[in-house]
């Protein structure tokens, strides 16, 4: 009996590592400490939602400079949603790992690497750092798969000069790529909405209200009724994601939190 119970499980066993070993696995100590930090993040998102009586909000789990088998550490508990800031980075990860990840690109976005991002990525599920136009165009005219990558466009809410995204204060900078993302001339591009990163002043305040998140959401609000859309709110990250959801979050990035402090990037 006992026999046989051992060698059932050796042939599970060595099924799953034949089914599994073309991507980068974790250790099993590695796996369950970032499951149990993820289910953690996780419940303190859903029970502010709940308690603010909000649907549901998306956890992007931001893997920059971390390896490719923390990502299939989460991968395998379900997770799909991942963040990266780096265009590189993000293609090779990409191209090693499992083609239903929904890939968010958060980072800062050169025109000249627009080409790079838009066309090696079949499974790019959304650019959330869109800051012009001329690089809304680019990757309109460049993303050649069947998906269209879901538009956030990065807005600089607190007018510091170090950040990116579109100034604050320019509405009609911001509106000329709304009108031409809802064109008929923007082909493989989807508008889902705006995205902002707290000053770190704002997330270690402690006023009620974070001014950057109250920024986002009043422009949401603009845009929503002079276009007759619905926009969704990327704010939040490890800091500052429980007020960002009070005022409004659709969508939380959180990186350490999850994965642990980062390595300086080389
Ligand atoms: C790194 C990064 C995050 C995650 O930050 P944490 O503080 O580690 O949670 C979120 N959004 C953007 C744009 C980032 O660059």
């Amino acid at each position: 009996m006992l026999r046989r119970f051992d060698l059932n499980r050796l042939k599970f066993h060595r099924l799953s590592l034949h089914t599994m070993s073309t991507y980068p696995q974790p250790s099993f100590e590695r796996q369950s400490e970032l499951i149990k930090n993820y289910n953690s993040i996780l419940k303190t998102i859903n029970d502010t939602a709940t308690a603010e009586g909000r649907s549901k909000i998306t956890l992007v789990a931001v893997s920059k400079l971390k390896p490719s088998s923390d990502i299939m550490a989460l991968y395998n508990h379900g997770v799909r949603h991942f963040g990266e800031n780096y265009v590189q980075e993000l293609i090779s990860k990409a191209s090693e790992l499992p083609k239903d990840i929904q890939w968010h690109f958060i980072g800062g976005l050169q025109t000249g690497k627009c080409k790079d991002l838009g066309k090696n990525i079949d499974n790019l599920y959304a650019v959330e750092s869109i800051d012009s136009l001329k690089k809304c165009k680019k990757l309109d005219t460049v993303n050649q798969s069947n998906n269209k990558i879901n538009i956030f466009l990065q807005i600089n809410t607190s007018s510091e000069n170090q950040k990116s995204g579109y100034n604050f204060d320019n509405l009609d900078e911001i509106c000329e790529t709304v009108e031409y993302l809802l064109s008929s001339d923007c082909k493989s591009l989807a508008f889902k909405g705006l995205m902002t990163i707290g000053s770190l002043s704002e997330s270690t305040s402690d006023a009620e209200e974070n001014r950057d998140f109250k920024r986002l959401l009043e422009l949401k609000k603009q845009l929503d009724e002079k276009y007759s859309i619905c926009l969704e709110l990327s704010m939040g990250m490890s800091n500052d994601f429980i007020q960002a959801i009070k005022q409004g979050s659709t969508s939380v990035r959180i990186g350490s939190s999850i994965f642990g402090a980062r390595p300086p990037k080389v």
